[in-house]
Protein backbone atom coordinates (compact mmCIF):
# COMPACT_ATOMS: atom_id res chain seq x y z
CA UNK A 1 0.00 0.00 0.00
CA UNK A 2 1.88 3.50 -0.88
CA UNK A 3 1.79 5.77 1.97
CA UNK A 4 -0.27 8.93 0.30
CA UNK A 5 -1.04 9.83 3.46
CA UNK A 6 3.02 10.55 4.24
CA UNK A 7 3.74 14.29 5.48
CA UNK A 8 7.46 14.08 4.64
CA UNK A 9 10.27 14.69 6.52
CA UNK A 10 8.93 18.52 6.93
CA UNK A 11 6.53 17.71 9.74
CA UNK A 12 7.96 16.24 13.21
CA UNK A 13 6.25 13.86 14.88
CA UNK A 14 4.52 14.78 18.13
CA UNK A 15 4.17 12.99 21.19
CA UNK A 16 0.63 12.50 19.76
CA UNK A 17 1.83 10.28 17.11
CA UNK A 18 3.87 8.13 19.56
CA UNK A 19 0.95 7.84 21.49
CA UNK A 20 -1.18 6.62 18.66
CA UNK A 21 1.52 4.08 17.82
CA UNK A 22 1.63 2.46 21.01
CA UNK A 23 -1.91 2.20 21.37
CA UNK A 24 -2.06 0.52 18.28
CA UNK A 25 0.48 -1.62 18.93
CA UNK A 26 -0.79 -2.30 22.21
CA UNK A 27 -4.22 -3.57 20.70
CA UNK A 28 -2.46 -5.86 18.32
CA UNK A 29 -0.58 -7.16 21.52
CA UNK A 30 -3.82 -7.90 23.04
CA UNK A 31 -5.45 -9.58 19.86
CA UNK A 32 -2.28 -12.02 19.61
CA UNK A 33 -3.53 -14.73 21.88
CA UNK A 34 -7.30 -14.55 20.57
CA UNK A 35 -5.48 -15.42 17.10
CA UNK A 36 -3.60 -18.07 18.24
CA UNK A 37 -5.71 -19.78 20.25
CA UNK A 38 -8.74 -19.21 16.82
CA UNK A 39 -5.82 -20.71 14.50
CA UNK A 40 -5.17 -23.74 17.24
CA UNK A 41 -8.63 -24.10 17.63
CA UNK A 42 -9.91 -23.68 14.35
CA UNK A 43 -7.18 -26.33 13.38
CA UNK A 44 -8.46 -28.67 16.47
CA UNK A 45 -12.33 -28.29 14.82
CA UNK A 46 -11.05 -29.31 11.37
CA UNK A 47 -9.21 -32.31 12.41
CA UNK A 48 -12.45 -33.45 14.80
CA UNK A 49 -14.88 -32.65 11.80
CA UNK A 50 -13.19 -34.97 9.37
CA UNK A 51 -10.77 -32.64 7.80
CA UNK A 52 -8.12 -34.90 8.78
CA UNK A 53 -4.62 -33.85 9.60
CA UNK A 54 -3.81 -32.32 6.45
CA UNK A 55 -6.93 -30.22 6.85
CA UNK A 56 -6.61 -29.23 10.11
CA UNK A 57 -3.45 -28.43 9.45
CA UNK A 58 -3.80 -26.14 6.33
CA UNK A 59 -6.65 -24.19 8.46
CA UNK A 60 -4.33 -23.73 11.51
CA UNK A 61 -1.65 -22.75 9.03
CA UNK A 62 -3.68 -20.06 7.61
CA UNK A 63 -4.46 -18.50 10.77
CA UNK A 64 -0.76 -18.79 12.49
CA UNK A 65 -0.17 -16.71 9.44
CA UNK A 66 -2.60 -13.89 10.49
CA UNK A 67 -0.91 -14.69 14.05
CA UNK A 68 2.74 -13.43 12.25
CA UNK A 69 1.14 -10.65 11.07
CA UNK A 70 -0.59 -9.54 14.32
CA UNK A 71 2.93 -10.07 15.72
CA UNK A 72 4.88 -7.87 13.35
CA UNK A 73 2.47 -5.04 13.82
CA UNK A 74 2.61 -5.43 17.44
CA UNK A 75 5.37 -3.24 18.44
CA UNK A 76 5.68 -0.22 18.02
CA UNK A 77 7.75 2.16 15.37
CA UNK A 78 9.23 5.15 15.29
CA UNK A 79 6.71 7.51 13.34
CA UNK A 80 9.65 9.30 11.57
CA UNK A 81 11.64 6.33 10.34
CA UNK A 82 10.04 3.05 11.37
CA UNK A 83 12.62 1.52 13.64
CA UNK A 84 10.92 -0.52 16.58
CA UNK A 85 10.65 1.79 19.86
CA UNK A 86 10.04 0.52 23.33
CA UNK A 87 6.86 -0.30 23.96
CA UNK A 88 6.35 1.85 27.03
CA UNK A 89 8.50 4.87 28.33
CA UNK A 90 11.46 4.16 30.33
CA UNK A 91 10.11 4.42 33.83
CA UNK A 92 12.15 6.32 36.30
CA UNK A 93 13.18 4.79 39.33
CA UNK A 94 11.55 6.26 42.51
CA UNK A 95 13.65 9.44 44.00
CA UNK A 96 14.92 9.38 40.30
CA UNK A 97 15.01 13.21 38.57
CA UNK A 98 12.21 15.05 37.58
CA UNK A 99 13.94 16.49 34.84
CA UNK A 100 14.26 12.70 33.52
CA UNK A 101 10.49 12.14 33.31
CA UNK A 102 9.78 15.19 31.94
CA UNK A 103 12.60 15.49 28.61
CA UNK A 104 10.70 14.21 25.34
CA UNK A 105 11.49 11.24 24.04
CA UNK A 106 13.75 10.10 21.19
CA UNK A 107 13.87 7.84 18.54
CA UNK A 108 17.16 5.88 19.34
CA UNK A 109 17.74 4.99 15.60
CA UNK A 110 16.75 8.78 13.95
CA UNK A 111 17.22 11.09 16.86
CA UNK A 112 13.47 12.20 16.13
CA UNK A 113 12.52 13.86 18.96
CA UNK A 114 8.71 13.79 20.17
CA UNK A 115 7.63 16.79 21.86
ZN1 LIG B 1 13.17 7.11 14.33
Amino acid sequence: MPRSSDPGPARRPSARDLERERARAAGSRRLLPWALLSALGGGAIAFAAGGGLRGGAALAAAGLLFVLFLWTTSFPRCPACGARLPARREVVPPGGDDAFARRPETCAHCRAQFD
